[in-house]
Order: C-alpha cells, then sequence, then structure tokens
C-alpha cells in the first residue's frame, strides 16, 4: 500500500489538535465578514489561518506592510498543526502582537486575544 499523502493543506484533515492549549481540536468556522474558512480551537479560541487564508482576511491594502520575519526566534511549544514544526513568532507589523507562523507552509497561528489585537489595530487606522 502507498499512500501519497502529500496533500498536508487538504482541507479534509479532521481534528487537528490545538497548538496553543492541545487540548482543544480545531474545527472549521467561517468567519462572519469575509466568509473566510479558518479552523478554530474549541477549547482556547485560538485560530489558525492558511496562508492564503490570512492574506484574504488581510486584505489588498495590508498584505504588502504585512511580512513574516522567520529570523525570529521559534516557539518549540507551537508547532504548525499541518506542518509539524516548530512555528516564528514575530511581531505583527506595526504592533506589538506576537504571532507565529509556519516557515513551511506560511500558515499562521493566532491567539484569540492576538486576533482582536490585529482586527482592532486595523479598524484604527
Ligand atoms: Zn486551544
Ligand atoms: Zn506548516
Amino acid at each position: 500500500m502507498k499512500a501519497e499523502s502529500k496533500d498536508v493543506l487538504a482541507k479534509n484533515v479532521e481534528h487537528l489538535t490545538c497548538v496553543k492549549c492541545h487540548k482543544g481540536q480545531l474545527q472549521e468556522h467561517a468567519l462572519p465578514k469575509s466568509g473566510v474558512v479558518i479552523d478554530q480551537c474549541n477549547a482556547c479560541g485560538g485560530m489558525w489561518f492558511d496562508a492564503n487564508e490570512f492574506a484574504t482576511i488581510l486584505g489588498p491594502n495590508a498584505v504588502k506592510p504585512f511580512y513574516i520575519s522567520y529570523s525570529s526566534h521559534f516557539n518549540d511549544d507551537y508547532q504548525c498543526p499541518r506542518c509539524a514544526v516548530a512555528l516564528a513568532a514575530f511581531n505583527y507589523t506595526g504592533t506589538s502582537t506576537e504571532i507565529d507562523a509556519c516557515p513551511k507552509c506560511k500558515g499562521i497561528w493566532l491567539d484569540y486575544k492576538e486576533w482582536q489585537e490585529i482586527s482592532a489595530a486595523r479598524k484604527g487606522k
């Protein structure tokens, strides 16, 4: 049996364990405004965005100032739910909010609080 399972980005991966609390499971959740379906922890509310999802939510204006510094420190406690590699922590552009990104698939992890902070920062400008 040869299972060619390189579809790590497939949307049908079920019940990814939460990056942060390791207790909850990530479940698909459609964001109200954009309709983008992300994965959200049913325990702590943390959110996982696949790379293109985060870009979509930020919109064309925000894509440019947003960049990921992979030279920043890696957090071994946080692992990509899709690639199982350590996430790189960095500050979201123009804020002191530290978020985590996967250097491999470019997915983004946000604690629920971080999501609120980023949302507020974007509305403020
Ligand atoms: Zn969680
Ligand atoms: Zn990844």
